[in-house]
């Protein structure tokens, strides 16, 4: 048996900023990483398209946790003692540059994740943490107060052990046998996959602000929507997605959606049909793309209405500016099914929130058994939320772990 001070199981992205931090700030502590894979920080590699979206540009806590559909109470105590503002200072601090976008994400300044997983790896060598790969975590009991934890390299024990093994059903299983309630996972963050005649020739077009209800339920968002081969995505339906994952789960991926392309009322929309009627009589529908639409998107949502592409507005008779004004404004779409959003996605689910101390990321159950990052049931919507999850839970685990 080999005896540690402090165990974290998972190499990822909460792993190496708790063991860094821990290591960093109480340098008598012998650290260890037990990672299940060959090299670790897997998922920071592929984030954000390869960039690595590491925070978002939002510093008031009680405006970030609206961005967290699970963890948003639980998460604004924490915000308090770490958030984005620490999170560009510590990566500042270990001459990672952070950069923010037009729309609020954090990148690192390099464009390229490397920059982030060679901070990791370098501070972890410098603060002397051990990161042993290719150990499988199988089972964790506590005797005497110790933590006895199985691996397939062997057997370690250690006082305090953080878990932070992302969205990992065998450790949520390991989890339960402490005692722990784990919430069903499913995933979240996934586009729509929608056939229909309306957008099947337009993948890449873009409506810059739309507003989507579920319809039987009452989620709703609104922000950019794209046009894909296989249906919907971007933050308009992500959102959907992240705030809906339990309730879409439950349906299946079955449903519909209703969508407002202009976020004006359907009289409003009528009211403008009209007067163009009346104004542009001798020009043609088709050609006449209004609403700041994107002209193929107009298009599409003409011809649905029953227009050919040669009527003018003059020959609209009540009925088809009734149809384009619906189509306009209250366009009902099928959905059926869901397809993985490759620039980010998690899965909703983990250790129950109210089994975890929120002062210091311990467990309630199981004394000095600290969590961090996905394991627990916290998500949040695309843009850099999910990694601030796992390095504020991460660095108040640490904090409390080195006391
Ligand atoms: C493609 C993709 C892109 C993403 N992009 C972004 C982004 O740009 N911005 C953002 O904020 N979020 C992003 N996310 C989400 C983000 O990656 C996760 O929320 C984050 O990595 C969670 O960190 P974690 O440390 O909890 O888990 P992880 O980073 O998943 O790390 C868990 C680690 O535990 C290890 N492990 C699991 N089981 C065991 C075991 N039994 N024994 C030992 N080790 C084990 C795993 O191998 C892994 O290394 C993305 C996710 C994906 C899938």
């Amino acid at each position: 048996m080999i005896r540690k001070d402090v165990i974290i199981i998972g190499g990822g992205a909460a792993g190496f900023f708790a063991a860094i931090n821990i290591a960093e700030q109480n340098s008598k502590l012998k650290v260890t990483i037990l990672e299940r894979s060959k090299e670790g920080l897997q998922k920071v590699k592929v984030s954000g398209g390869g960039r690595c979206n590491v925070s978002h540009a939002e510093f008031i806590p009680q405006e970030l946790v609206q961005n967290y559909p699970r963890g948003e109470k639980e998460l604004l105590g924490p915000f308090h003692q770490f958030m984005t503002g620490d999170t560009i200072e510590w990566f500042e601090k270990r001459g990672v540059e952070l950069k923010i976008e037009e729309d609020g994400r954090m990148f690192p300044v390099s464009n390229s994740s490397q920059t982030i997983i060679d901070c990791f790896l370098n501070e972890a060598k410098k603060y002397g943490v051990d990161v042993l790969y290719n150990h499988i975590v199988k089972s964790i009991s506590k005797k005497k107060g110790w933590f006895q934890i199985e691996t397939s390299e062997g057997l370690f024990s250690a006082e305090k052990i953080l878990v932070a093994t992302g969205s990992n059903l065998k450790i949520w299983k390991v989890l339960e046998d402490l005692g722990h309630t784990i919430s069903q996972p499913v995933p979240s963050l996934f586009t729509f996959n929608i056939e229909d005649e309306r957008i099947k020739d337009i993948p890449g077009v873009v409506a810059q602000h739309v507003e989507i209800s579920v319809l039987e339920t009452d989620l709703f968002s609104e922000g950019p929507l794209l046009i894909t081969h296989w249906g919907m995505s971007a933050p308009s339906i992500l959102k959907l997605s992240a705030f809906g994952a339990l309730q879409l789960a439950k349906r299946d991926y079955k449903f519909q959606i209703k969508i407002n392309f202009i976020r004006k009322s359907f009289e409003d929309c009528l009211e403008v049909l009209k007067t163009s009627k009346q104004d542009l009589a001798k020009k043609t529908v088709f050609k006449s793309t209004h609403f700041d639409l994107p002209k193929r998107l107009w298009h599409q949502l003409v011809l649905a209405s029953n227009i050919s592409e040669d009527t003018r507005w003059a020959d609209l008779n009540k009925v088809q500016l009734e149809v384009l004004a619906s189509q306009l404004t209250q366009a009902v779409f099928k959905v059926n099914g869901k397809s993985t959003f490759k620039e980010e996605f998690v899965t909703a689910g983990g250790v129950d929130l109210k089994e975890v101390n929120f002062k210091t990321f311990e467990s309630k159950l199981v004394e000095n058994l600290y969590f961090a990052g996905e394991v627990l049931n916290i998500d949040a919507v695309t843009g850099g939320f999910n990694f601030q999850n796992a390095w504020t839970g991460a660095f108040i685990a640490a904090k409390n772990i080195i006391k």
